[in-house]
């Protein structure tokens, strides 16, 4: 917890915390976190996308190659961020490493903790930088990219002394990796509502993403009489009742309408057209493409009724993904053994175990944060919760150990 709140002075803004991919406040994090894993015994390095590597060496014979066992969290915020969101999962790897070492247990695999240098997309206005890096995914048109400023992110990475042209000795060969273990803030209330310190991630919500736009005809506001509008947003906002009316119909479906755009915008002027986008997520990818199959229905309908012209500009669809089914039951069994109720969620947020779960089996385990609070400076956790979260990752290192030495 002093750790946390030691790494949260690294910031590129005085007076609160943010801390974006390749800024100076990321390169002082590294440093403070390097030290604290030279300290701790850990071979501490960089790989070539700038992530921030501990390694925990296993206690093996030299001519056997032990696997890995990775546990991990971003080190990157986002703007005016507060000190929990990644951070946690980076410090509670290096606990645990800590932990380990002390008990003098010979694992079969090294550890290795990871600080990824970009999740939160703020620089590049895309996320996952550094896990992406991991799964051989930073494709030239990515590495191209400028940001505000004009700089290339193959720029900012070689002037942060990352190799772009040696990316490839940066991903992971998932023969040698146990698994990926990402410890994080739930970023919700869940947890909180049900006063329970832990949460056991089944999978991550996958999402659908949309943009309508509704054609009305503008008009003057004093002349037109109502009986004769095509008014955009009268009909946006009976669209966006309807997306909540069926996020509401099925446990676990999450539906926002959080972006209208609408012209001319003006008091005085019948809207004319209206631009919507929708957030839809749900843990089964069935149900939410049905969702959103009925809000197309329904802003069909809505349109039709008022003589709208309805159109689905654009919409994307990320699939949910699942953590481990076996990784998920151990450490079912480890919080239970901690004496907690285990209980299993989905993550509606995104993290870099979805990129790792391409390769590697994932799981995450959440902890409870105050009030849900999560991107804002009150991200509040308690040391005993941490505790809680830190006895169960001891645990399960044991047993995914036995499991290692018996296979
Ligand atoms: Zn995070």
């Amino acid at each position: 917890m002093s750790r946390a709140a030691e790494l949260a002075t690294c910031t590129e803004r005085p007076g609160e915390l943010t801390r974006t991919f390749c800024s100076p406040a990321m390169h002082s994090a590294q440093q403070m976190v390097g030290d604290w894993f030279t300290a701790a015994g850990l071979q501490c390095r960089l790989d070539a996308a700038t992530n921030l590597i501990g390694r925990f060496a296993a206690a093996q014979p030299a001519h056997v190659r032990p696997r890995t066992l990775i546990i991990g969290s971003h080190l990157d915020t986002v703007v005016n961020a507060g000190r929990y969101d990644g951070a946690l999962g980076v410090l509670m790897g290096l606990a645990l490493v800590e932990l380990m070492a002390e008990t003098g247990l010979d694992l079969p695999f090294a550890i290795e903790v990871i600080g990824f240098c970009e999740e939160e997309g703020v620089r590049y206005q895309t996320p996952y930088i550094g896990s992406r890096a991991l799964v051989g995914d930073l494709t030239a048109e990515l590495l191209a990219r400028p940001d505000e400023a004009g700089v290339a992110m193959n720029e900012a990475l070689r002037g942060f002394g990352g190799s772009p042209d040696r990316l490839a000795e940066a991903v992971l060969d998932p023969a040698s990796v146990v698994a990926y273990i990402e410890p994080h803030i739930e970023q919700g209330p869940v947890l909180e509502r049900l006063e329970l310190p832990l949460g056991v991630v089944r999978g991550i919500a996958g999402q659908t993403r949309a943009r309508f736009v509704l054609t009305g005809t503008a008009g003057h506001a004093g002349t037109v009489p109502m009986d004769g509008r095509r008014d955009a947003l009268a009909a946006a906002a009976q669209l966006v009742l309807e997306v909540e009316r069926i996020g509401r119909s099925q446990p676990g479906l999450v539906a926002t309408v959080g972006h209208l755009l609408v012209a001319p915008n003006a008091a005085n002027v019948i809207p004319g057209r209206v631009t919507l986008r929708l957030d839809l997520r749900h843990l089964d990818d069935p149900i939410r493409r049905a969702a959103f199959q009925e809000i197309q229905e329904r802003a069909a309908a809505v349109a039709a009724q008022r003589s709208i012209e309805c159109r689905l500009d654009w919409s994307e669809d990320q699939p949910a993904v699942a953590c481990d089914p076996a990784l998920v039951a151990a450490i079912g069994q480890c919080v239970a053994d901690a004496g907690w109720q285990s209980h299993e969620m989905a993550s509606g947020a995104g993290h870099d175990a979805v990129i790792l779960a391409r390769r590697v089996p994932v799981a995450m385990l959440f902890l409870r944060c105050k009030g849900g609070i999560s991107h804002h400076p009150d991200e509040s956790v308690t040391t005993e919760d941490v505790a809680a979260g830190l006895d169960v990752l001891v645990r399960l290192v044991g047993r995914l150990a036995a499991a290692e030495a018996s296979s």
